[in-house]
């Protein structure tokens, strides 16, 4: 049995969903289907929640984009009346109950994160329906389950939830046999689960991969399938680099370091639930469905090369906190993770030494991380101080950590550009090398990296 996912991009044009529903059907065994929101609509709903407050009449344009929207696909992708007819009446029941909650958002004039959670979950639900409409429009039946209402259970954490993975297999465990005896394909929703209250909680953006990594770890498939409009884990980003290729396997543990970076990634949290049961994630494409894709497995494959991938994150603060007696002071870095992380502000990467601590942080929380930290300045902070428009770049491969050279070799290809590295962690993990450089530099850096470890690709061109 194989859990099957698919992103936005998959399923928002008739095109695509009708190659997702292909690929669904050319399975043997009945797959088990992940489905998100489609593109546009968890950002509609954000959106239009924030209009809503206090504001009825807004409440009216984002239901009327919500709807329109969905009748456009299901109208392209539909082609028996009845069929379409059935789909319709079953969404309109959805978008009136996100209606509702949104007016509620406009009367109370309150936004509380588990309202927030409850009507962005509307998206997947709605979405299910359409997909469930498109199968049955081709022969196919299907079922759709809320993953609200099977044991999925969270923490309260309403916009980042966090699966209990050993409750949710306690609980899953009679819905599980019972669905998959009932010989038609069920369609989970992705992106939300639910206290143990069973009030709704959402897991992220991008938060439909990580439902499905819980759910192959809680039916425990033999594979995870995730699939994109697109090619996701390559060399480098092929927007900055012309050569990049495909990478075609990746350990648990590389992948967890390539979630953070580029356009088609995971949700940071789904190489968790599988890893620990040894499922292989493949990554793969609905516009090449016969290419291999990504495997994502259990065991380091190192390549000649050792390093798979040149990534960048474009949009990072460093944070540096000062004073010569930093080293001899207990607890410090900790203090200053606790500060944040009460705030929700995610510490990227720290690099310290005897004098510094240097936090790694996304653009967007700069200002309120210096304006946090700033209130520690006294004895033995002397300074902090914090840089915008860096660039970090992560160099991955398993097994860097033990070749001789590799490190020298980023460096060397970087200093030949005559960039300077701001900073670098080299050994703080086991497949990856991050360095930071100014941004406007980034495209140089890149490229010059990817040149030293890739040059085959290149004398190919
Ligand atoms: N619909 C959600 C989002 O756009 C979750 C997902 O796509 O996986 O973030
Ligand atoms: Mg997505």
């Amino acid at each position: 049995m194989k859990v099957l996912k698919f992103d936005g991009e998959c399923i928002s044009s008739s095109e695509n969903l009708l190659k997702t529903v292909k690929i669904i059907m050319s399975e043997k065994d009945f797959p088990i289907i992940v489905v998100p929101a489609f593109d546009g609509i968890t950002d509609l709903l954000i959106d239009g929640i924030e209009k809503a407050r206090g504001k009825e009449v807004n409440v009216s344009d984002t239901i009327s984009v919500l709807t329109e929207t969905h009748y456009n696909i299901a109208q392209e992708a539909i082609k028996n009346d009845k069929v379409f007819n059935k789909t319709i009446q079953d969404i309109t029941v959805q978008i009136k109950k996100a209606e509702r909650l949104l007016y509620g958002v406009a009367y109370t004039e309150e936004i509380t994160d588990a309202v927030s959670a409850y009507i962005l979950s509307y998206g997947e639900r709605i979405a299910a329906i359409i997909l469930s409409g498109v199968l049955e429009d081709n022969g196919c039946q299907s079922k759709i389950i809320e993953t609200d209402k099977i044991g999925l259970v969270t923490d309260e954490n309403f916009e980042n939830a966090i699966v209990n993975l050993e409750d949710f297999k306690r609980n899953f465990n009679f819905t599980a046999h019972s669905i998959v005896n009932e010989k038609v394909i069920p369609i989970f929703t992705g992106f939300f689960g639910s206290t143990p209250e069973g009030k709704v909680t959402t897991f992220g953006r991008g938060g439909g991969d990580y439902t499905a990594s819980v759910l192959a770890y809680g039916f425990g498939v033999s594979e995870l399938e995730i699939w994109k409009a697109g090619t996701a884990f390559m060399s480098a980003d092929p927007d900055m680099v012309k050569n990049a290729k495909i990478i075609e396997k990746l350990s648990y543990f590389e992948a967890a370091e390539l979630v953070y970076f580029g356009k088609r990634s995971l949700h940071p949290l789904t190489i968790e639930p599988v890893a620990g049961a040894e499922i292989p994630i493949f990554v793969k494409n609905i516009l090449c469905p016969e290419c291999a894709g990504t495997q994502i497995a259990k065991d380091a494959y190192i390549e000649e090369n050792i390093i798979k991938s040149v990534s960048q994150n474009e949009n990072i603060s460093m944070i540096r906190i000062h004073g010569t007696g930093i080293g001899y002071k207990p607890g410090l870095i900790r203090k200053f993770s606790n500060a944040l992380s009460a705030e929700n502000i995610n510490i990227f990467a720290t690099v310290s030494s005897q004098t510094t601590i240097n936090l790694i942080i996304e653009n967007k929380d700069a200002e309120l991380s210096y304006e946090i930290l700033n209130k520690y300045k006294g004895k033995i902070i002397e300074k902090i101080d914090f840089v915008r428009s860096m660039a970090l770049v992560a160099v991955v491969g398993e097994g860097l950590v033990r070749k001789r050279g590799i490190f020298a070799r980023i460096l060397g290809a970087v200093s030949e550009e005559k960039v300077n590295v701001e900073m670098a962690s080299a050994g703080a993990s086991e497949v990856a090398i991050y360095i930071i450089v100014p941004k406007d530099e980034l495209n140089d850096v890149v490229n010059a990296i990817h040149e030293e470890f890739f040059p085959e690709v290149k004398d190919k061109n």
